[in-house]
C-alpha cells in the first residue's frame, strides 16, 4: 500500500487544515483528536511521510517514540490521569482509518472507560481548552 499525500493528517502537517496543536518540533506534531475516546485524547505523528509503522525507517520511528513519551507525560499531568494507554493501528484490518502514522495517547482514570474509536466529534471550545492544558503541562 502506498502513501496518499492527500490524507487528512498530511493536510494538517502542511497547514491546509487546522488542528488544536499541543507540540511541534522538527520530528513530530501533536494535536487533540477531534473524536476523543476520553478527555485529553492526543495524537502524535511524525512529520516524515509514512502510512504506518510498517513503512517507517527505524530511525524515524525511534525519534518519534521519544516525542510520544514526552507528550504522554504532559497529557498524564494535564488530565491528572492515573495511567495512560498508547495505541497505534496499522492498516484497516487493525482499525486504522487515517493513513499517516500516528500514536494515540489516552489518559486513563481509575474506573473510567473509553468511548468508541473515531466516534463523536468534540466541541471545538473543549478541544481548545484541552490543548491549552497540555501545552501548559509541557511548559
Ligand atoms: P486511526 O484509526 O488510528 O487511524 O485513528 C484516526 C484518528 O484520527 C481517530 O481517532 C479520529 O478521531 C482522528 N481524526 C480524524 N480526523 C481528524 C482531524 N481532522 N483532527 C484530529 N483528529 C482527527
Amino acid at each position: 500500500m502506498s502513501y496518499d499525500t492527500n490524507n487528512i493528517f498530511a493536510k494538517i502537517l502542511r497547514g491546509e487544515i487546522p488542528c488544536h496543536k499541543v507540540f511541534e518540533d522538527d520530528v513530530a506534531l501533536a494535536f487533540m483528536d477531534v473524536m476523543p475516546q476520553v478527555d485529553g485524547h492526543t495524537l502524535v505523528l511524525p512529520k516524515a511521510a509514512s502510512r504506518n509503522i510498517l513503512d517507517m525507517t527505524p530511525q524515524n520511528l525511534a525519534a518519534l517514540i521519544t516525542r510520544v513519551q514526552h507528550v504522554a507525560k504532559s497529557v498524564k499531568l494535564a488530565f491528572k490521569a492515573d495511567g495512560l494507554q498508547i495505541r497505534q493501528y496499522n492498516e484497516p484490518a487493525a482499525g486504522q482509518t487515517v493513513f499517516h502514522t500516528h500514536f494515540h495517547i489516552l489518559p486513563m482514570l481509575e474506573g473510567v472507560g473509553l468511548k468508541r474509536h473515531a466516534g463523536e466529534m468534540e466541541k471545538p471550545e473543549i478541544l481548545k481548552a484541552n490543548a491549552e492544558k497540555v501545552r501548559a503541562a509541557l511548559g
